[in-house]
């Protein structure tokens, strides 16, 4: 299903990825019943939540943002591709990818099964934090999962390291500009995308499992990087939001994906557009 909204002269159309099955084991400071409670009950833990994408056209370019999970995490999801051609949209006609994070939910539908590039003409916007990161040597006594996905991530990467553009605060890329929000990732990004005087907002995983996460924005994952900055960085991206009213694109807000936030009862709210 594709759906789309406007922020000035764009029109934002978010392609399902497919469905991610999580857990609510990863949540580290809420009890179990509070967290089941908020989701509306699961199955021995197991919650099932949407992968958004979001593309849109700008000076004759095709701009998506993140690209999917590719063939081989879960049989429900990688279904971008397939969603983008039933759009109209051939892969390979793909300008620029901007990336959120390199977290296999978000980067691993950048190759096939081979290893070769899906999106074999884009060029990559990445925070230069982000990418440093998980493209470097590792540093030092690193537990084997987190070598396990800079591995991953490096395989990913790979066909497209030639056209990858490190980006940083205040550059800007067809109206894209990247607002560093890490935590959950070393250099976990928003990505900012002005049309006019109006914009809106790609956040990425700011929210994980946005039932509880914005609503209790204290709650950090078991595989942020580093929670205190995640939850930090939540805090300020709600806060901003909520402020300026901006439309925000969400990974894994409810389907499709984008909305407002609002505040409620003293704390966060997500209103579907
Ligand atoms: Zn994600």
């Amino acid at each position: 299903m594709t759906s789309s909204f406007r922020v000035g002269d764009l029109e934002i159309k978010g392609y399902s990825d497919g469905i991610l099955k999580t857990s609510l084991n990863m949540i580290l400071n809420m009890e179990r019943g509070q967290s089941e409670g908020l989701v509306g009950g699961t199955d021995n833990g197991w919650l099932f939540i949407p992968v958004n994408n979001f593309v849109f056209e700008r000076d004759g370019k095709i701009v998506m943002i993140d690209a999917g999970s590719g063939h081989d995490m879960q049989p429900t999801l990688g279904k971008l591709p397939e969603n983008l051609r039933a759009g109209g949209i051939d892969p390979k006609a793909v300008d620029v990818i901007v990336l959120t994070h390199i977290h296999p939910d978000h980067a691993n539908g950048l190759i096939d099964a081979d290893g070769a590039a899906i999106y074999r003409n884009a060029e990559i916007l990445v925070h230069a934090q982000e990418y440093d990161f998980w493209m470097g040597e590792e540093t030092g006594r690193e537990p084997d999962k987190l070598k396990a996905v800079r591995a991953r991530n490096k395989r990913n990467m790979k066909p497209y390291v030639e056209r990858v553009r490190r980006m940083r605060e205040g550059e800007e890329v067809l109206g894209c500009t990247p607002v560093l929000a890490a935590g959950h990732s070393p250099g976990h990004t928003c990505w900012r995308v002005m049309s006019g005087r109006d914009s809106f907002l790609a956040w990425g995983d700011i929210v994980h499992l946005s039932a509880i996460q914005i609503s209790h924005p204290d709650t950090t994952l078991s595989y942020d990087l580093d929670g205190e900055m995640a939850r930090k960085s939540r805090h300020r991206i709600l806060d901003m939001v909520a402020n300026e009213k901006i439309v925000v694109a969400g990974a894994h807000v409810n389907a499709p994906g984008f909305g407002h936030v609002v505040r409620k009862n003293g704390t966060y709210a997500f209103e579907n557009a």
